[in-house]
């Protein structure tokens, strides 16, 4: 093929005890599921619809690594989440049929550049430059859906083995079911799309030297290391 240069490799995400890879096509973020966490945030919850952000595939990092501290901010916060991975497609899919459209469940951490954003916010822009950049999604590995069924889990993100989020998936305020129900109206979902569901409260800033390992109950964990600034 006439490549004017080598194609990157195509992002992926490990799959629980083996050696297979997800290849990840798109990184669909719910902004505001969590109404403690909106309420931190000095928001309320839009109950009328669920809101979204992106992440470019090129802003996964693997998790386990040492992770520089982002660039461009001088507040950098965790935002523990729990993360759906489609094999199906999903086109104007009611909520009853969408699970059966999802391959795998795992663990994430949104990283946000939480002044960028709130700088965003202020001036009514795109929270492209908060969300989107190298090593924002960190995911852990996949557990299969055939394994594992959302309910009422504990999600939890230790900071340096301190917990600072600890909520329950049914706290949600859109159900994974409902997210991808709704975001089916907008897009051909399918094979290769992640869903980050949002976070619950106690988001926070991280500093280089912090370990962060977050879970979700019978889901493999997430886990980071924040590193000197680049
Ligand atoms: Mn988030």
């Amino acid at each position: 093929m006439p490549f004017v240069f080598d194609p990157p490799a195509p992002a992926t995400l490990p799959v629980e005890g083996g050696t297979d890879l997800y290849p990840v096509r798109r990184i669909f973020c719910v902004g505001r599921n969590y109404a403690a966490h909106a309420a931190e945030m000095g928001q309320e919850v839009d109950r009328s619809a669920p809101f979204y952000f992106t992440k470019s595939p090129a802003a996964l990092a693997p998790s386990g690594a040492t992770l520089p501290y982002a660039p461009g901010t001088a507040d950098w916060h965790h935002e523990m989440e729990f993360v759906a991975a489609l094999g199906a497609p999903a086109f104007r899919t009611a909520p009853d049929r969408a699970l059966a459209t999802v391959w795998g469940y795992g663990a994430g951490l949104d990283m946000t550049r939480r002044d960028l954003q709130a700088a965003a916010k202020a001036k009514g822009r795109p929270w492209s430059l908060a969300k989107d950049h190298e090593n924002s999604a960190v995911l852990g590995a996949l557990r299969p859906a055939a394994e594992w069924t959302p309910g009422a889990q504990r999600i939890r993100l230790d900071v340096n083995g301190e917990t600072r989020q600890d909520a329950t998936l049914d706290t949600m305020v859109w159900s994974l079911a409902e997210l991808i129900a709704d975001l089916s109206h907008y897009y051909h979902l399918g094979a290769g799309d992640v869903i980050m569901t949002g976070t619950p409260a106690g988001v926070g800033p991280v500093r280089p030297g912090d370990r962060l390992e977050g879970h979700i109950d019978g889901l493999p964990p997430v886990a980071m290391q924040v590193g000197a600034p680049l």
